[in-house]
């Protein structure tokens, strides 16, 4: 590439998130970097867009030299006005993360880091989400290395359209990684459990926990290489259709 390449840098657990700090760092030593993402954590908020409330941006300033915009709204706005409004170009790429926890499995669905780089394949700009496998993020620095190692191989060659890159990253010193493994999005997903409580004033609510559980057995899933040590980057699309389906729902008898 000629020219500087120009990096979008997102998320969803908000623009003073620690990782995101880490990504943006390691996005300077490849091109330009401007930073949009929301101005509070917005994880699990899944493709979800703003559309009945006015979004509002704020420039920010961090240390280093850090600096974009904190937005009223989720990663999908985010990409979608830095794209349409704030930013004086396109992107040559769009990154989003670094999340703390894994985007592997069903939890892809619900990932507001990994909806962010969707929203920017729709736009037609390649985009990349990267997690790393921990809520507390201890190894940054690990996943910065392999952030810049895809981001750049990104700019280099071509992602199919419509398809984004999905890189989750063990939480260990970058000496304890085992390799970089392509894999499948696996099985794992979240059971469930809603804690009933009480307020201050004897009013019951509810609050989601629960655990993650994984069937996910193949050799060639998220979650498995991810938990043995492995980098995994996994290709997703998403364009929804279930092709052999279509085909067969011919069969019904839908004549009314
Ligand atoms: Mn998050």
């Amino acid at each position: 590439m000629a020219h500087k390449p120009y990096i979008l840098v997102t998320n969803d657990d908000g623009i003073y998130a620690p990782g995101i700090y880490a990504l943006w760092e390691a996005m300077t030593t490849l091109g330009e970097v401007t930073v949009v993402a929301p101005d509070t954590e917005k994880s699990a908020v899944g493709h979800a867009i703003t559309i009945v409330d006015p979004i509002r941006t704020q420039p920010v300033n961090r240390r280093s030299g850090f600096q974009g915009f904190a937005v009223t709204g989720t990663p999908a706005d985010c990409v979608k006005i830095a794209v349409r409004s704030l930013l004086d170009r396109k992107p040559d790429l769009i990154i989003s993360g670094i999340n703390a926890g894994a985007n592997v499995g069903n939890n892809i669905i619900y990932s507001g880091t990994v909806s962010a780089a969707t929203e920017g394949t729709m736009l037609g700009i390649p985009s990349i989400a990267v997690s790393l496998n921990s809520f507390q993020g201890e190894h940054w620095e690990t996943a910065q290395k392999f952030a810049r190692l895809f981001a750049s191989q990104t700019l280099k060659r071509s992602i199919p359209v419509g398809t984004l890159l999905n890189v989750n990253i063990p939480d260990r010193a970058i000496n304890d990684i085992r390799g970089i493994r392509p894999a499948r999005q696996g099985q794992v997903y979240f059971k469930d459990r809603f804690e009933k409580r009480e307020d201050p004033r004897g009013r019951v609510y509810y609050w989601m926990t629960g655990e993650i559980v994984d069937p996910s057995e193949s050799e060639q899933d998220d979650s498995v290489l991810l938990h043995k040590g492995y980098v995994t980057v996994t290709p997703i699309h998403y364009q929804l259709t279930h092709e052999s389906f279509l085909t067969e729902l011919d069969s019904w008898e839908l004549d009314d």
